[in-house]
């Protein structure tokens, strides 16, 4: 058979994504190969352009993107999940399900978690674990952008778990990137009383239609405890959130998220600073408060379904979350863009669907 070419965006290195002529994928036994319909940019994969590389799931040269969905193009050997036509939304990791932590319910943390990259591109190959383990059938009526919100969402759904908060417990969301607003969203709708801070105008509209009972914009204020003092004020009688979830990734944010938590409340630092990082925390607050604090990374084959079903659902608001639309030569410019608008604190889209189209 004659090789196949196909347009798909490689990552050198820092601020260096190049669109090139890379083979179809074929699959090997297990494996399939699916054609991108919508594939989304994601703040991780900003972090990780504008780094040049990600401590668990990618080192450069390589292919790049891992938000997408698709239709299945080609099924190896042996596969009976899918067939060719299907529309899937393929996860970016499925864990080994034998080792120390996947006995223990912490997918999230398998110690030969499988990661796939390659969103941005016509086509995507998936590993057989991945096609067993983490991939889904998507129904008819979903759009492929829509469902390709899985990924984050299931981030967000075990984040959102593990803090343990109750319908009617009320909640400070810190950020409102693309995951803060996931978060304050999912919580809404989860019947958490949300409180969102946030950074700018357009930040607390949206915050609003995705169902933060409160808004604190911090333009204006002077300080970390000027900051905190007001989100504090919007807590029942001031005595801080029940649950407060960091979605900045840094360490001020960090400690802001200490300081607004009441006594015996939990603390989830979602966002996750550069390594070497550090930060300083008051222990008398945390130990005479009684405080718990947490750090979700990633998801679990159980939270990918919850946030699918979530989304198929239509409960979920997908269309507030993918505010961009354009094709896959503009994503070199797209990275470019969403370097220069978190630079300067320009307005920009949540999300960005590239598109591959109907063929
Ligand atoms: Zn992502
Ligand atoms: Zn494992």
């Amino acid at each position: 058979m004659t090789q196949q070419w196909m347009n798909a965006a490689v990552l050198y290195g820092r601020e260096d994504l190049r669109l090139e002529q890379v083979p179809v994928p074929q699959p090997e036994a297990g494996e399939i190969v699916v054609r991108v319909g919508a594939a989304l940019t994601c703040g991780t994969d900003l972090k990780v352009y504008r780094r040049g590389y990600h401590a668990k799931m990618l080192k450069p040269p390589m292919l790049f993107g891992h938000e997408l969905a698709g239709w299945v193009e080609a099924a190896g050997a042996g596969c009976t999940r899918f067939q060719v036509g299907d529309r899937v939304v393929p996860l970016n990791s499925a864990p080994c399900d034998a080792c120390f932590f996947c006995e223990r319910g912490q997918q999230n943390l398998c110690e030969d978690l499988l990661f796939n990259n390659g969103a941005y591109a016509e086509y995507l190959r998936v590993p057989a674990r991945i096609v067993e383990k983490n991939t889904l059938l998507v129904p008819d009526d979903l759009p492929l952008e829509f469902a390709a919100l899985t990924e984050p969402l299931a981030c967000v759904v075990r984040g959102l778990e593990e803090s343990g908060a109750r319908p009617g417990d009320s909640m400070i969301v810190i950020g409102a990137g693309p995951i803060g607003l996931m978060f304050m969203h999912a919580a809404a709708l989860a019947g958490i009383d949300v409180t969102a801070v946030v950074k700018r105008a357009e930040q607390a509209a949206s915050a609003q239609r995705l169902g933060a009972r409160q808004v604190l914009s911090i333009e204006g204020l002077t300080g970390a405890s000027e900051i905190i003092a007001a989100a504090r004020t919007l807590t029942p009688e001031g005595r801080g959130a029940d649950v407060v979830i960091e979605a900045v990734a840094t360490p001020a944010t960090w400690e802001w998220a200490v300081e607004m938590v009441r006594k015996g409340g939990v603390v989830n630092f979602f966002g996750g600073p550069p390594s070497g990082t550090v930060v300083a925390l008051d222990t008398n607050r945390l130990h005479y408060g009684d405080v718990t604090l947490k750090a979700s990374f990633h998801h679990t084959p159980a939270t990918c379904r919850t946030a699918f079903k979530l989304i198929s659902s239509r409960r979920f608001a997908s269309a507030e979350f993918v505010t961009g639309r354009t094709g896959l030569g503009e994503i070199p410019a797209v990275f470019r863009g969403m370097l220069e608008r978190s630079a300067t604190n320009g307005k920009r889209d949540i999300k960005t669907a590239i598109l591959m189209g109907e063929r």
